[in-house]
């Protein structure tokens, strides 16, 4: 059927739709009602529907797929390759659940979660999941203070910990962090589990509190657990959003809506059925990673493979060899990571036979189009850009080649996905905008199964954050957007990323691109500083691809703002273009723009806990002379 009769029919009844899709999954008790929109905005699906994430993911495929891999999970890091069957997923995920009761863990606990892309970060997740323990997962290259503040936020009965990651060959002992954010936190957890890899030989433990999973897990034996089923409204897990935009916020997400949108993704936008493969190069911590490299491939009854380790590592082809030798069918990877390969030889790609691979989504940031263009080209696939956000947990803005595929438009992620009631509104009247013309994203609630439920602990910084900047029945995606004449939908920037020049409105995003198509930039960054006369300019920052000689790089800045006035008008004129060998990012790659905007305009920083590189930033300070 056609995308757009689908679509309709699922903002138009949604609850006949959703009733639908409820059915992929399997409900202990089914619900009693579909949709409960009686305290707007807030809502809530399968109203009394129980059900459980674990044996959707888990239990569930023992009949069919008993020795089908359920995760293949390879590290370039340890050289270690480890391959699961469903079977054995059971095995270890009931383990770990009795390891978990045996600390005392049970429903509507908290246990945080701060391991690398290794085997046990999912066993853990599905335990805490299979006994109604809500996780949180912490990125594991998050430093002490960046846990400390989760800690504080989800007040964990337990905190489980690898011993150590690694990266490009480094050992990066984790459990000095884990004991500077325990000594940090206000509200520690009583209990340590560390799950050891023998990487860091000298760790220290805390008597009384650290536990050491292999001891626990050797006296569990072969334990099962039984489900714990969950009303479809209980908080499944916490996951906090990256703070490019100041204090993370603890998003919530439920339990049956959740796994019926992962379900039905699993189907429409991956088309990915079960038994066959996809390959998320996301990492656990983010959301990519919980929806598809654990959720979303497991309930699907696919074959999921994690990795740990750099995209180039033993090589640059290294992920295509991977899709080669496990025929990965989807894969899924973010703009950064190819940015990466794209500074390799091509050929890396061309030497593996991908014959299985059907698409590459790229999700998290925007999709400049010199790198869709090369990845495009490399593969000879259609790469498909997802809209989405932490909040969503599953694309919002996408192309559903597993319904209806259309035609990839660079420099678009698409169509509203299924249940996604979305429009572009300006931001001064709420009024919805012609198309071409730009406004602000939002989504009209009931917003779809698998979004968020609420800020954790936080009902009022839900509705103060994404509610109430219009109308209070809007969620904003404080993203702005344009919709062109067909539907297709393009992101500009975040709200907070546009500049106003003499009352022209200018989204970051859009100078960013045209910086891009030179030659020699990388990377760019666009922020807008205040300026006397016409209130804010943009200033540029960007990086080469090849080092550029002193004496060049007055030339070079002058012919990028040649380029940026050619593409896009006078107005659109750079105060100036830095040349400089880093962009400051979070720790999931985006760019810290208003942290970019504060220093150019001599204010604090802000909050700094995400920054990957604090290098990069006194960088920037010595580019703008303070
Ligand atoms: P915080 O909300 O804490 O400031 P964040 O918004 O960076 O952090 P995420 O939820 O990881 O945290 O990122 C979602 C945002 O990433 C989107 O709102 C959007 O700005 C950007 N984004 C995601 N996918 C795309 C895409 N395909 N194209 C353009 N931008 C994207
Ligand atoms: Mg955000």
């Amino acid at each position: 059927m056609q995308y757009e009769q689908i679509h309709r029919r699922s903002i138009e009844e949604p609850e006949a739709f959703w009733a639908e899709e409820a059915r992929a999954i399997h409900w202990h008790r089914p619900p009693r009602q579909i949709l409960d929109y009686s305290n707007p905005p807030f809502r809530r699906w399968f109203v009394g529907g129980q059900t459980n994430l674990c044996y959707n993911a888990v239990d569930r495929h023992l009949q069919e797929r008993p020795d089908q891999l359920a995760l293949v999970v390879v590290s370039t890091e340890t050289g270690t390759t480890r391959e699961i069957t469903y079977r054995q997923l059971y095995r270890e995920v009931n383990a770990f659940a009795a390891v978990l009761r045996q600390l005392d863990v049970g429903r509507g606990d908290r246990v945080v979660i701060y391991m690398p892309n290794m085997a046990e970060a999912v066993f853990a997740m599905l335990a805490c999941a299979r006994i109604g323990a809500v996780h949180s997962v912490v990125f594991g290259g998050f430093a002490a203070h960046n846990l400390a503040l989760r800690i504080d936020d989800a007040r964990p009965k337990l905190l489980i910990a690898a011993d150590a990651g690694m990266r490009g060959g480094k050992v990066i002992p984790y459990k000095p962090m884990v004991d500077a954010a325990c000594a940090e936190a206000s509200s520690p957890p009583p209990k340590v589990l560390i799950v050891s890899r023998g990487l860091d030989a000298g760790m220290a433990r805390v008597p009384g509190r650290d536990e050491d999973y292999a001891v626990l897990r050797g006296q569990v034996g072969d334990a099962e657990v039984p489900v714990e089923w969950l009303e479809s409204n209980e908080p499944s897990y916490l996951l906090y959003t990256s703070g490019t935009t100041g204090k993370p916020k603890g998003v919530q997400r439920d339990v049956g809506g959740y796994a019926v949108a992962m379900a039905q993704s699993m189907r429409t936008v991956f088309d990915c059925a079960p038994g066959q493969v996809m390959f998320s190069t996301s990492d656990v911590g983010w959301a990519v990673g919980h929806s598809y490299n654990v959720y979303g491939p497991l309930i699907g009854g696919c074959t999921s493979l994690l990795y740990e380790g750099l995209p180039t590592n033993p090589d640059p082809g290294i992920w295509w060899a991977l899709c080669e030798q496990y025929g990965v069918r989807t894969m899924f990877s973010s703009p950064t990571a190819i940015r990466v390969l794209k500074k390799h030889d091509v050929d890396f790609i061309h030497r593996h036979d991908l014959s299985d691979l059907k698409y590459l989504f790229l999700a998290g940031e925007p999709l400049d189009e010199p790198t869709a263009q090369w990845i495009g080209n490399a593969l000879r696939k259609p790469v498909i850009d997802n809209y989405w956000q932490t909040e969503t947990g599953w694309p919002a803005l996408t192309l559903l080649p597993g319904l209806d595929m259309k035609p990839v438009k660079f420099g678009s992620p698409g169509f509203p996905n299924l249940g996604y009631r979305m429009k572009v509104i300006d931001e001064q009247t709420g009024a919805e905008v012609a198309p071409g013309q730009k406004g602000v994203l939002v989504i009209q609630p009931p917003l779809p199964p698998g979004c968020m439920s609420t800020v954790w602990n936080d009902d009022e910084r839900f509705l103060k954050s994404y509610f109430g900047h219009f109308d209070e029945l809007l969620y904003s995606s404080l993203d702005w957007a344009i919709r062109d004449e067909e539907g297709y939908t393009f992101i500009l920037g975040r709200t907070d990323d546009v500049i106003n020049v003499a009352g022209h409105r200018l989204g970051t995003r859009e100078i960013e691109e045209a910086v891009s198509n030179h030659p020699r930039v990388a990377e760019a960054a666009v922020i807008g500083v205040h300026d006397e006369l016409k209130g804010q300019v943009p200033l540029v920052f960007v990086t080469l691809k090849q080092a550029a000689a002193a004496e060049e790089v007055p030339a070079l800045s002058a012919e990028m703002v040649r380029q940026v006035t050619a593409s896009l008008g006078a107005v659109a004129r750079p105060a100036h273009v830095h040349i400089v060998n880093a962009l400051p990012k979070t720790r999931s790659g985006k760019l810290l723009r208003r942290s970019l905007q504060a220093l150019a305009e001599r204010r604090d920083p802000g909050d700094l806990s995400t920054l990957d590189d604090p290098g990069a930033l006194e960088e920037i300070r010595r580019a703008l002379g303070i």
